[in-house]
């Protein structure tokens, strides 16, 4: 069908003024703006129900893009981002009027972060696309036409040509936001080139604003990062020209301090650092590679079929440990069972935070071992594991601790925090070490770690409910309703969105979906990982919604280990086995 015009649309909006909602319906389909087009998607079934999802397309005659900022793929996610994130805020002061969501403009907001989302869309030619939702204005069940006509036909393009459209004030902004995110791929490829870990500029700011905020904390109060004179080094960016800073070396790096130093502040800006961050963030030059997983205790988890027996053996009542199921774990178990999922999903680096840890997983001091020797003990402590896991499995380790020196004789490099100030203190520990030994057995062993390759029993993975073939939906970026299962994703830190949560429950979907009866769980992340290579985030969903978002193999594999229903092994038999050999 060919597009029809402004005039076409008003006109038929005054023709279903009054009329039964339904006849929404015939405004589905293409509409021809002087300066844009407005695809009307799917038509919500009365204005108490989900918005109706809308795209705008404006070509680059319209949008009046500087050249420069769509030159490159980075510059293109920048620019994509920035869009996004005043048209939404933007969408949110407009009123509604009339019945439910009637009236109602809201574009997914893509916080902070800069990474590829489905929101807004900046394309090679310098066209732009953008998604949202529309509430379709009514007066109970009524259409309210007059209502639709001013929304569609002034709020809309008002929106549009004031937002998704660059003006000359605005080129400053926009080529800020597509500059910084080059320089944010080519310090990735600088830690690539160096075999860092993370590097974190002189300069950056980070601290949130608050525990439930992602946003700066305020520069009145915010002590900006400076690194150690010892561990600087220096890198130069296309734009902002030479840097210094601290990277983060492989290896076993420590983190130590007093209480409310900035230890954990510091940790979570290298968890942040796997993602990209806008200009004025404080942590646009905080870049981790991408292959980080935070890992912490969660008791109460779920955990199915995962070879824990490195970590944690000789259970009581002689369970097993290399193929170890429960539906509620412990702080150890939980935390082993991350450790060795992440490694499974082809992670080499482990971001650890005592404040998140399970004590009893960690270490365990030389009063414990003779009070409680070896074989009473199933733990293998974190602290006789660190080593090999970087030696033989080439996985490294950040860890804050604050509270033990046990860690001080693994360490390659101690940096302390003091006023959120780092230092370089790895020579002082080394000696503190010598001079104060802990007196402890080492309880590890010197061998990469024991994991048995889990095969996912696809079948398990059922996105069905009731008469839906696929149900997903995301409450808050904290819960993910898969099917008849609700997964509780609260302790996986480095999911930042519901756009991302959402995202992953599509590609659960996916997976439910291949033909495949087993999978190896590395598999069945690499096709997800190349179904987005090979289509982007609209191969998750074909009508192209406009609230995905970019999510790592990690946080998938973290949901897929969370599914309740989630069933491992080759056949029914090992599928069904757990802890104590019953089944449940
Ligand atoms: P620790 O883990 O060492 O106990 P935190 O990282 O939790 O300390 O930080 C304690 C408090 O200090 C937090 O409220 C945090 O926001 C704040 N903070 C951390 N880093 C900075 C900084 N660079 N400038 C100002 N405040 C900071
Ligand atoms: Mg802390």
């Amino acid at each position: 069908m060919s597009a029809r015009d402004t005039e076409a649309l008003r006109h038929r909006l005054a023709q279903i003024d009054g009329a039964g909602y339904k006849r929404y319906k015939e405004l589905r389909g293409r509409w021809r703006f002087p300066d844009f087009t407005l695809h009307v998607d799917h038509v919500q079934g009365d204005p108490y129900a989900a918005p109706s999802p809308v795209r705008v397309e404006l070509p680059a005659e319209t949008s009046e893009l500087p050249a420069e900022g769509y030159g490159t793929e980075p510059g293109r996610l920048g620019v994509a981002a920035w869009l996004a994130r005043r048209f939404s805020e933007a969408a949110r002061t407009v009123p509604t009027r009339g019945s439910g969501r009637s009236g109602e403009v809201r574009m997914e907001h893509p916080g902070q972060k800069v990474e590829p989302q489905t929101a807004a869309l900046c394309r090679p030619d310098g066209s732009v696309e953008a998604r949202f939702t529309v509430g379709l204005p009514g007066r109970g069940r009524r259409i309210a036409g007059e209502q639709a006509a001013t929304l569609l036909l002034d709020v809309v393009p008002e929106l549009v040509r004031r937002w998704l459209v660059c003006h000359e004030e605005d080129v400053p902004e926009l080529l800020a936001a597509a500059r910084t995110n080059e320089d944010a791929q080519a310090l990735r490829r600088f830690l690539r080139e160096e075999d860092l870990v993370a590097f974190l500029a002189d300069g950056a700011m980070l601290a949130r604003a608050s525990g439930v905020e992602d946003t700066p904390l305020d520069s009145d109060t915010a002590v900006p990062f400076e690194s150690p004179e010892s561990l600087r080094a220096t890198v130069d960016l296309p734009h902002a020209g030479r840097i210094s800073g601290m990277p983060v070396r492989p290896g076993v790096t420590v983190i130590v301090g007093g209480g409310f130093h900035g230890k954990s502040t510091l940790l979570r800006a290298l968890e942040a650092g796997v993602y990209n961050h806008m200009p004025q963030d404080g942590r646009e030059r905080v870049v981790t590679r991408r292959d980080a997983v935070k890992i912490r205790a969660e008791d109460g988890r779920s955990v199915t079929g995962v070879d824990i027996s490195s970590f944690i053996d000789g259970l009581p009542l002689g369970r097993p440990t290399h193929d170890f199921t429960t539906p509620n774990a412990s702080g150890s178990t939980s935390q082993a069972a991350s450790i060795v999922e992440a490694i499974e999903s082809e992670a080499h680096v482990l971001l650890i935070d005592e404040d998140t840890s399970a004590t009893n997983f960690m270490t365990r001091d030389r009063r414990m071992q003779e009070l409680v020797p070896g074989a009473g003990e199933p733990i293998t402590p974190f602290v006789d594991r660190v080593r090999s896991l970087h030696g033989r499995d080439d996985v490294s380790t950040v860890l804050v601790v604050g509270g033990t020196g046990d860690y001080l004789d693994t360490a390659d490099t101690v940096v302390r925090m003091d006023t959120y100030r780092p230092y370089d203190v790895s020579a002082h520990a080394r000696e503190t070490a010598r001079q104060h030994p802990t007196g402890r057995a080492t309880e590890g062993v010197d061998a990469p770690l024991r994991a048995r390759p889990r095969r996912i029993r696809t079948a398990s993975l059922d996105p069905s409910r009731g008469r839906r073939d696929t149900y997903v939906r995301v409450p808050d970026a904290r819960t993910l309703r898969f099917g008849t299962d609700t997964l509780d994703l609260g302790a996986v830190e480095q999911i930042t969105s519901r756009a991302q949560v959402r995202s992953i429950g599509l590609a659960l979907a996916f997976l439910a979906r291949v033909d495949e009866q087993v999978l190896d769980v590395a598999e069945a992340l690499d096709r997800v990982e190349a179904l987005l290579e090979r289509e982007g985030l609209d191969g998750l969903d074909r009508r192209r919604p406009g609230d995905l978002a970019w999510f790592r193999r990690f946080e998938l594999a973290a949901a897929l280990n969370r599914l309740r229903s989630l069933r491992v092994g080759e056949n029914e038999e090992e599928a069904g086995s757990s802890e104590d050999g019953t089944g449940r």
